[in-house]
C-alpha cells in the first residue's frame, strides 16, 4: 500500500458485505456501493456470483438452529449476490451501522434497511457482526488474491496524518 496507508495500518480493518439476491433483482447495488463509497470506505474486493445451497449454510453456520435457517439459505442461494470487502478505520462496526438493524422495521431512517426494505426475510444486505466474524466470512468467499491492496489520494483527506 501507499504510505498513508502504511500509518494507518495498525487501525485499518476489513468487514465482508454482501447484497443479497432481494437488493440485486431490485436494482440497489450501485445504491448500496454507493453509500460505502461516499463515506470513505475502500473497495478492496468485489465479484458478483450465485452460491449453492451448501455455500449459504456455511455462511449461515451460526444461525442453523433457527427456525428461519433453511428458508434463509434457499433464499441466499435463489439469484446473483454482491460479494465485497470494505476496508477503513472502523469499517465493521460503522458498516452494521450504516446497514441498520436487522429488521427493517426496527431499522432507522437513514440507513440501508431503513431506507430499502420492508421485511425481515427481504432485508437485501448482510455486513459481518464483528471482526472475527469479518475475517472468517472474507476467508469464505475470497481467496487472498482476490484482495486488492492500493491507495487511495482521497486517504489523506478522510484520515488525519
Ligand atoms: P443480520 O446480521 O442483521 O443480517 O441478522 P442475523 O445474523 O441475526 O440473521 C441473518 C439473516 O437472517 C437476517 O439478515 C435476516 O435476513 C434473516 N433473519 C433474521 N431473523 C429472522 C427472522 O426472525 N425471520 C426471518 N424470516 N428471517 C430472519
Ligand atoms: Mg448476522
Amino acid at each position: 500500500g501507499s504510505a498513508v496507508s502504511t500509518v494507518h495500518a495498525a487501525e485499518i480493518e476489513r468487514t465482508f458485505i454482501a447484497i443479497k439476491p432481494d437488493g440485486v433483482q431490485r436494482g440497489l447495488i450501485s445504491e448500496i456501493i454507493s453509500r460505502f463509497e461516499r463515506k470513505g470506505y475502500k473497495l478492496v474486493a468485489i465479484k458478483i456470483l450465485t452460491p449453492t445451497k451448501e455455500f449459504a449454510m456455511l455462511h449461515y453456520d451460526d444461525l442453523k438452529e433457527r427456525p428461519f435457517f433453511n428458508g434463509l439459505c434457499d433464499f441466499l442461494s435463489s439469484g446473483p449476490v454482491v460479494a465485497m470487502v470494505w476496508e477503513g478505520q472502523g469499517v465493521v462496526k460503522y458498516g452494521r451501522k450504516l446497514i441498520g438493524a436487522t429488521s427493517p422495521h426496527n431499522s432507522e431512517p437513514g440507513t440501508i434497511r431503513g431506507d430499502l426494505a420492508i421485511s425481515v426475510g427481504r432485508n437485501i444486505i448482510h455486513g459481518s457482526d464483528g471482526p472475527e466474524t469479518a475475517k472468517n466470512e472474507i476467508n469464505l468467499w475470497f481467496k487472498p488474491e482476490e484482495l486488492v491492496d492500493y491507495g487511495l489520494d482521497s486517504e489523506k483527506w478522510l484520515y488525519e496524518p
